[in-house]
C-alpha cells in the first residue's frame, strides 16, 4: 500500500503528523535508526520496539551485496528476514556508491562499481535499485539519485541534479510499472541541486510532475556549513507540498534535527546515535560525553541523570567506562540503548511541544542547554 500522511498539529513551519504504512503508523517528526545490514547494530527487534522505534532504515547497497536480494526475497522480504514487524524505509544505494569515489564510473544508464566485499563489478541503475527495493518489500523505497558532491559549481550541481531527475522518472516508471504486482510500499522522490536554490526549486518542480507519497531532501549533511544547510531548508521546505511527508536524509546531530523540525521536516535518519555509542560517545541533555575519558573512572552517576532508559536506570558511568576499556560487548549494547533512547525521546518531546504549542520555547531551552555545555559533538 502507498503510505498516507496527515498533519494534525502545526507550530510555525513545524508539523506533527501520522504516516500510515502497511506495517503500521509512524508519528512524525520521527527518527529512523539505521539498520545497515538488516540489523540495527547490537539491538534485537524487541529492544528497538521497547525503545519506541517506529520505523527503521535499511541500506539497499549493503543488502544487495550481502546476502543479496534473492535470499531476502526468499524470506518474504526484509521484515521477515530480520524479524521487524514495523515500517522499514530503504535507501536507493546511490549514496553509498557515490561515497566509493575511486571505485565507480557513472553513465546515463547508471553506475558501475567494484564490490568492496569481493571486488566483482556491480551495476546499479534506477531499475536495478527498484528491483532490489521491491524484493526487500520496504514500506518506503527511495528513487536512485546522483549525489552531488560538495562543494560543486553551479554547472556541476545542475548536471548532477538533471541526471537525478531523469533517474527519478525511470525509478518511478519501474517501481510502479503497470504489468507488475502492486508494490508493498511507496516510492519517495529526492530533491537535489546542491547549495544552489534555483536548482533546488527546479528539482522540486521536475519531481512534482509525477505523483509521490513523500519527498526527501538529499545532498545535505555532505560537508556544508550549518548556515548553508539551514539556508537550503528555509527556502526549499516552504515550497514543498504541505500534504506530503518530508524526509531530510542523513541528518544528524540533535540540534540539527531540532533546527530542521522548525523548518518543517518530518523524517530523519542518521548513523550518529548507534555509531557514536560503539565509540563511547553518549548524548546527554547538556551535550556529548566520551565515556572513555578517565574522569569517569570512579563516577557513580548515570550517563544522564534526567534519562530514564534501561542503561541510566541501572548502570553507572564508571561501569560503562569499565566495559568499554575491557572491550566487553555489553558496553556497545548499553551505550546503543541510551543513545537511541535519547534520539527517540527527543522526537517524542518535539511532537509533544508541537501539539502543545510550546515548540518555540522548548527549542530555545534545548539549544541553550547544549550550547552552555560547549561539548556539542
Ligand atoms: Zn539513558
Amino acid at each position: 500500500m502507498r503510505p498516507g500522511f496527515t498533519v494534525h498539529a502545526r507550530a510555525g513551519a513545524a508539523r506533527a503528523g501520522r504516516l500510515v504504512t502497511a506495517h503500521g503508523v509512524v508519528e512524525t517528526p520521527a527518527f529512523m535508526p539505521v539498520g545497515t545490514y538488516g540489523t540495527v547494530k547490537a539491538m534485537t527487534p524487541e529492544e528497538l520496539e521497547s525503545l519506541g522505534a517506529q520505523i527503521i532504515l535499511g541500506n539497499t547497497f549493503h543488502l544487495m551485496l550481502r546476502p543479496g536480494a534473492k535470499i531476502i526475497a526468499a524470506h518474504g522480504g526484509l521484515h521477515r528476514f530480520m524479524h521487524w514487524t514495523h515500517p522499514i524505509l530503504t535507501d536507493s544505494g546511490g549514496f553509498q556508491v557515490f561515497s566509493l569515489k575511486s571505485l565507480r564510473r557513472i553513465s546515463e544508464e547508471g553506475v558501475w562499481f567494484r564490490s568492496p566485499v569481493d571486488g566483482r563489478e556491480v551495476r546499479l541503475t534506477p531499475e536495478d535499485s527498484m528491483e532490489v527495493q521491491l524484493a526487500l518489500r520496504s514500506d518506503i523505497a527511495m528513487a536512485l539519485d546522483d549525489c552531488t558532491a560538495y562543494p560543486a559549481t553551479e554547472a556541476e550541481a545542475r548536471a548532477s541534479m538533471e541526471r537525478s531527475m531523469r533517474w527519478a522518472v525511470r525509478s518511478h516508471a519501474h517501481y510502479y510499472r503497470p504489468a507488475a504486482q502492486e508494490p508493498a510500499g511507496g516510492l519517495f522522490g529526492i530533491v537535489q541541486g546542491g547549495m544552489h536554490m534555483p536548482l533546488r526549486l527546479a528539482s522540486l518542480d521536475a519531481l512534482l510532475r509525477l505523483e509521490w507519497p513523500g519527498l526527501a531532501v538529499g545532498g545535505l549533511a555532505v560537508g556544508e556549513s550549518e548556515q548553508e544547510r539551514l539556508g537550503v531548508l528555509e527556502s526549499l521546505v516552504p515550497q514543498m507540498p504541505a500534504g506530503l511527508p518530508r524526509y531530510l536524509m542523513g541528518v544528524g546531530r540533535p540540534e540539527d534535527i531540532v533546527a530542521a523540525v522548525l523548518c518543517g521536516i518530518d523524517l530523519f535518519d542518521c548513523v550518529m546515535p548507534t555509531r557514536h555509542a560503539r565509540n563511547g560517545h553518549l548524548f546527554t541533555a547538556s551535550g556529548v560525553i566520551n565515556i572513555r575519558n578517565s574522569a569517569f573512572a570512579a563516577d557513580l552517576s548515570p550517563v544522564d541523570a534526567s534519562c530514564d532508559c534501561y542503561t541510566c536506570r541501572n548502570f553507572t558511568r564508571a561501569y560503562l567506562r569499565h566495559l568499554d576499556r575491557c572491550n566487553e560487548i555489553l558496553g556497545s549494547r548499553l551505550n546503543t540503548i541510551h543513545n537511541l533512547h535519547f534520539y527517540i525521546a527527543l522526537m517524542r518531546a518535539l511532537r509533544a511541544a508541537i501539539a502543545a504549542g510550546t515548540l518555540g520555547e522548548w527549542a530555545r531551552q534545548f539549544l541553550a542547554a547544549r550550547r552552555d555545555r560547549g561539548a556539542v559533538a
